[in-house]
Formats: C-alpha cells, sequence, structure tokens
C-alpha cells in the first residue's frame, strides 16, 4: 500500500533513505522506519507519525548514523495499529532479518498460531512480522537468504511488495512482488529498490518493473530476478521519463491546487495525437487490436472505484446516448464478490488512477476469466491493470500526488470522450458532422478550463470563507451533472471532512429535502440544457426552505441571480461533456474550503493514494 526505498552500494544511504520516504509522502501512511546493516549488525528505527517525526527521532545519533545497506518504509496500516511497534521494518526472533512490505498476508493468523506453537514470540499485531518469522525458518534450512524469502513465499497468500536484509548476507538485498508495485534501479556499483519511481529518480533513470511472482536479489554490482520456484526472468531495463519537477509542487502552496490548475494541459494530453477535429475522428492506438469487440459489443459494464466510479457514471450516459451501447456501472467491490453474468461479447472498462486499486484489478481478473474483453483506463503506465487488460487507453495526466483526485478525474472523462466518439463514428451512430461538432466542443474544454481557474477563483474563495463552519453540504445535478454532484461532495468530504452528499436532484424530495434549513448550504449544478427548468424547480423548493444555494451555471445564464446566494459562473459545453468543466470549481472549492478550515489538504486522514489493499 505504502512507500518501499532500499538501497545497497558504496555510498551512505541514509540520506537516500529519508529523502526517498518523502518522497513517497504523497501516497498517504501513518508511521516510518528504517533499517541499516552496518559491520554485520541491524539498526532499526521506528516511528508513528510522518517520515518527519522518524527524522527528529535519529537525531539522538547525533549523525552518526551510516550505512551502505538499508531500507526504508512508510505504512498504512491494514492489521494492527498505527503505533511504533507496528511500524516497519519488523525482524525475525533474532534480530537477523528484517522485513518491510506493502499489502496484506491473507493467511498470516494460519502462519502466526504455528510459529508461536513452535516458539517464536511475536512483537507486533501485524500481518508482516509472519514473513520475517516464516524466513528465519527457511532460513535455518537453507542457509541462502534468496532460497529461505521464496520459501516463505510459497506459504504465503496474499499480496505483498517487500523488501527483506539480513545480517547473514549483508551485501544484499532480496526484493518480492505480488499485487503491490515494485521496481528496480539500477546504478552505477549501487542499485536501489522502491515502490515508486519518485523515491528514486534523484539517483537513477534506469529501472527494472518487477512482474507479478518475481523476486530479485540485488547486490551493488548484480541483479538477478526470478521466480518463486527459482527459474531465472527476463529483465528489461527501462528508463524513467518523467521530470521530477513535475511531481513537485510547481510553487502551489499544495499538490492538489497544483493539479488542478494543471487541468488545461492534462485535458489536452489526453486528446493530444488522438482527436482529429476536423475530421471528427479519434485515433486510440490501445484500442486497435480490440475494436472488433469494441464495435460487437452488446453491452459495456464499467467497473471502478471512488473518483474513477463517478467518470464512470458519466461514461455511461455518453456510451448510451452517443455510442448507443448499453451499459453499466459497478463498483469493483461488488462486482468481485457476486458472480456477475458476463458473456463474451461484453466489454468490461476498469477505471484507475493508479492502475493499482486492488478492487478494481479483481473485478478485472474476474471478467477476464469469464471470457470478456478487459479494457484499462489508468493513468499510470505500466501498472498491473494497464498490463493484465487486453487493452487500454491511458490518461496521460501525468504523477498525481494530491490524495483526492482531480486531474485524473477530468482526464478519465475526456478519454471516454473519446471513446465514444471513436465507437459512435465507427458505428455510425452519429454523422459526420455531428461527430465534427462534438470534436470542436471537445477541442475547447481546456481553454474554458483556464476561463474558470482564472475567473472563479477569488470568489470561490470568498465562498469557502463564508461556509467555512459549516457541518453539512448538499450537491445536487442531473443528468451528466448528477455524477459531479457526486464528485463534488466526494471531494469536500475527502479533504475538508465536512460531511457532504451528491444526489440526482429531483431525488432530493424523496428525503434530503428534509434537512434543508437556513444552516444547509446547498450546491446546485445547473448548466442552461435540456434539463434546466426541471432543476430550477428542484432549486425553488431549497430556496422555499430558506437552505443556501450555491449555483455553478453558465455564464449567460441571468434567471439564476434570483434564486441563488452565489452563482459561479462556467462557459457553455455540450451537454455529456458539461462534466469535464462543470466540476472544477467544485474542485477549487473543496479546495478552499480545506485550507479554511486548516485541513492537511494533500494528505487528508485516513486516506491512501493507491488503495491496493481491498
Ligand atoms: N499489512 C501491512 C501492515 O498493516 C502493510 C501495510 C502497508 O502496506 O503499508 O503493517
Amino acid at each position: 500500500m505504502c512507500g518501499i526505498v532500499g538501497y545497497v552500494g558504496s555510498r551512505n544511504c541514509v540520506p537516500i533513505i529519508l529523502e526517498g520516504l518523502k518522497r513517497l509522502e504523497y501516497r498517504g501512511y501513518d508511521s516510518a522506519g528504517i533499517a541499516l546493516v552496518k559491520d554485520g549488525l541491524f539498526s532499526i528505527d521506528k516511528k508513528a507519525g510522518k517520515v518527519a517525526d522518524l527524522v527528529q527521532h535519529l537525531s539522538h545519533y547525533n549523525g552518526s548514523l551510516s550505512a551502505q545497506l538499508g531500507m526504508g518504509h512508510t505504512r498504512w496500516a491494514t492489521h494492527g495499529e498505527p503505533n511504533d511497534i507496528n511500524a516497519h521494518p519488523h525482524w525475525d526472533s533474532e534480530e537477523k532479518i528484517a522485513v518491510i512490505h506493502n499489502g496484506i498476508i491473507e493467511n498470516y493468523s494460519t502462519i502466526k498460531t504455528k510459529l508461536v506453537r513452535e516458539g517464536h514470540v511475536f512483537r507486533s499485531a501485524t500481518d508482516t512480522e509472519v514473513l520475517a518469522h516464516l524466513i528465519e525458518e527457511m532460513y535455518k534450512r537453507t542457509q541462502n537468504l534468496a532460497s529461505a524469502v521464496r520459501h516463505a513465499l510459497a506459504e504465503v497468500e496474499g499480496t505483498y511488495g517487500l523488501v527483506v536484509l539480513s545480517t547473514h548476507e549483508s551485501d544484499r538485498m532480496i526484493a518480492a512482488r505480488k499485487g503491490s508495485p515494485l521496481i528496480i534501479g539500477v546504478g552505477d556499483g549501487e542499485n536501489f529498490v522502491a515502490s515508486d519511481a519518485a523515491a528514486i529518480v534523484d539517483h537513477t533513470r534506469q529501472v527494472i518493473y518487477m512482474k507479478d511472482g518475481e523476486v530479485a536479489e540485488i547486490t551493488a554490482t548484480n541483479i538477478r530476478t526470478m521466480t518463486i520456484d527459482d527459474e531465472d526472468t527476463e529483465r528489461e531495463i527501462e528508463e524513467i521519463t518523467f521530470e521530477l519537477s513535475q511531481i513537485e509542487r510547481g510553487g502551489y502552496d499544495h499538490f492538489m491546487l497544483k493539479e488542478i490548475h494543471e487541468q488545461p494541459e492534462t485535458i489536452t494530453n489526453a486528446m493530444r495525437g488522438r482527436l482529429q477535429v476536423d475530421e471528427g475522428t479519434v485515433v486510440l492506438g490501445g484500442l486497435r487490436d480490440v475494436q472488433d469487440k469494441l464495435l460487437k459489443a452488446r453491452r459495456i459494464v464499467i467497473t471502478a472505484c471512488g473518483t474513477s466510479w463517478h467518470a464512470g457514471l458519466v461514461g455511461e450516459y455518453l456510451f448510451e446516448e452517443i455510442a448507443r451501447i448499453p451499459t453499466e456501472v459497478e463498483y469493483a467491490s461488488e462486482f468481485r464478490y457476486r458472480n456477475p453474468i458476463i458473456n463474451s461479447d461484453d466489454v468490461v472498462f476498469l477505471i484507475s488512477q493508479s492502475g493499482e486499486t486492488a478492487d478494481t484489478l479483481a473485478a478485472g481478473r474476474e471478467a477476464k476469466q469469464k471470457g470478456a474483453t478487459v479494457l484499462g483506463i489508468v493513468n499510470v503506465v505500466g501498472s498491473t491493470i494497464a498490463r493484465e487488460s487486453h487493452g487500454g487507453v491511458y490518461v496521460h495526466a501525468g504523477p498525481e500526488i494530491g490524495v483526492a483526485s482531480t486531474k485524473a478525474f477530468t482526464s478519465q472523462l475526456t478519454v471516454l470522450s473519446l471513446i465514444t466518439l471513436m465507437i459512435a463514428r465507427a458505428k455510425g451512430t452519429i454523422t459526420e458532422k455531428h461527430a465534427q461538432v462534438l470534436s470542436q466542443e471537445l477541442a475547447a474544454i481546456p481553454e474554458k478550463v483556464s476561463r474558470i481557474l482564472a475567473k472563479t477563483t477569488e470568489q470561490i474563495k470568498e465562498i469557502a470563507e463564508e461556509f467555512r463552519n459549516a457541518q453539512n453540504f448538499l450537491y445536487l445535478g442531473r443528468g451528466a451533472n448528477f455524477p459531479v454532484a457526486l464528485e463534488g461532495a466526494l471531494k469536500l468530504k475527502e479533504i475538508s471532512y465536512i460531511h457532504a452528499e451528491g444526489y440526482p436532484a429531483a431525488e432530493m424530495k424523496h428525503g434530503p429535502i428534509a434537512l434543508i434549513d437556513e444552516n444547509m448550504p446547498v450546491v446546485f449544478v445547473v448548466p442552461k440544457d435540456g434539463i434546466y427548468e426541471k432543476v430550477i424547480s428542484n432549486l425553488q423548493e431549497v430556496k422555499a426552505r430558506r437552505g443556501r444555494i450555491i449555483a455553478v451555471a453558465n455564464e449567460d445564464d441571468h434567471e439564476i441571480e434570483e434564486l441563488a446566494d452565489f452563482v459561479i459562473r462556467v462557459p457553455r459545453t455540450y451537454g455529456y461533456f458539461g462534466p469535464i468543466v462543470n466540476i472544477i470549481p467544485l474542485q477549487l472549492l473543496s479546495y478552499y474550503m480545506a485550507v479554511a478550515r486548516g485541513t492537511n489538504v494533500d494528505q487528508p486522514r485516513n486516506l491512501a493514494k493507491s488503495v491496493t489493499v481491498e
């Protein structure tokens, strides 16, 4: 789930590891730890809290801490509360083997019971600690660290990205991956391992993406990758192309704000080289091989979690209304456990920013096994979903560091729009002329987003100030803007911790209306479209009960001023593409609400960026 950095070489690895852990902070975590091997001995320190707390704790060494082999971890607790003891690394009984681990060992309790019976004493409440003790047992038999790790992993069920160090073999790291990303950084006389390129990109751009089921034995000068059964695997060294500056804040107070402001560019990137505006056509290389399946699909199922699920809901409108393919959207966590009916002429889209979302990945595997064509819409290139799908489209939003997703969402919507156009053109559900108009509409969106960012920020800051003490918020919208209401509410919850609900506007009278009084702020997404008048009626109902109305409305809508307390103006946009534009002020609103309330915008409590556990 969280962060891993390891080093073997000739430099002092302490600053390398601590810097690496800081670069991984964006993933969200609750504790951090470091293990160093020096002169055949371990030095292990771990602390609940932030990397800064660990650094503070290390100050008692008065700068004497130094080693050429070490590893660090940021933990996001799944088993055992976040405290010093449960923080990683974890040791074996003799303190000769240490483990850091991302993921979950599902059968840990069975293994633990057996090991305890054999005399092992456990220190923590984590699932991870069984790995250290199990490897200890295996080492007694094999007297070889890599073999011991392989044998231990053969008994383990669950997911892991892990690194093992031992004073028995103090010149190497053993890394292993199953279901949790891990990369090896290849240096000159030194090597690295990390859960994420950001941690090591300062030192090397040559990396090996470990595959599921792979184990690696890494010394300063040699890397061997193998299967759990000790068969050599092929290693492909790839070059990291993104710039570190891309993953730093770039002058903004928070990553989230930076990412909100990147959207004119990221939306453009999602369309770049794909949308031919003049012809009204779309070329998507990653779907070429599955084009036939897509065009013949009897049904599309979109499965995702969180913000990506909201993007999927907009996708349903796009696919059904424009491409005329029946579409269903389902939470991945539900889909995977209910024996869904899937046919070979179904196409299943998986949407995930990280491409590692455990529930979405599992839903995809289930669908694949049942014979569906499985396609990914992901941001992280080379991620597990991307590799396991039959095809797909990268959203190209660049690294998203703020835990609350913003630019990945609008890029997902853009890609869904492109896929829709491609299918609609090929199937002839829209005319060439119509396709050209829609292409122009899409191409015009980045400029509209820039305009919103430039024109509404000051006003939104004032609105945030006005409502900073609110306890609840309601978000209402209809049609393709209903998912926008859901997403607006989710953003507010995630970072400001204000309770917020999104509803289809007309549904309000079936329950939520009971909540409306002069203390209830209600955000309406009300563009001038075919159902404008209907939404206005709902708005009237709120007004009659003295609810306080914030409307996101078009620039040329003058009627709304009479009704709403605050009107945030957005440019008119073709209906089903509207969500890409209409969500922008709601992202800003949640951001400035969180700032006004002084919460941790980029790393909201209890949340993690890439949810690789179910
Ligand atoms: N399951 C492990 C724990 O709770 C690892 C958590 C993580 O991925 O950070 O300690």
